[in-house]
């Protein structure tokens, strides 16, 4: 099951979406994601906790 999360789901006005194998990796790629494209340093709880809240899979 691959796990998804679109960018814009956690309230960036961003198309990216990220594929993972699991749940941490995804959490993983997102951090890296907001950190590169969006200036966010540290991971908050509430973007971990947004992150599962959105998390799709396919
Ligand atoms: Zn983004």
């Amino acid at each position: 099951m691959t796990k998804v999360v679109n960018c814009r789901d956690l309230g960036f006005d961003c198309d990216a979406v990220v594929r993972a194998e699991s749940s941490e990796e995804a959490l993983q790629m997102v951090a890296q994601h907001a950190k590169e494209a969006h200036a966010m340093d540290e991971v908050t709880p509430e973007l971990v906790e947004k992150v599962h809240e959105v998390m799709l899979e396919e």
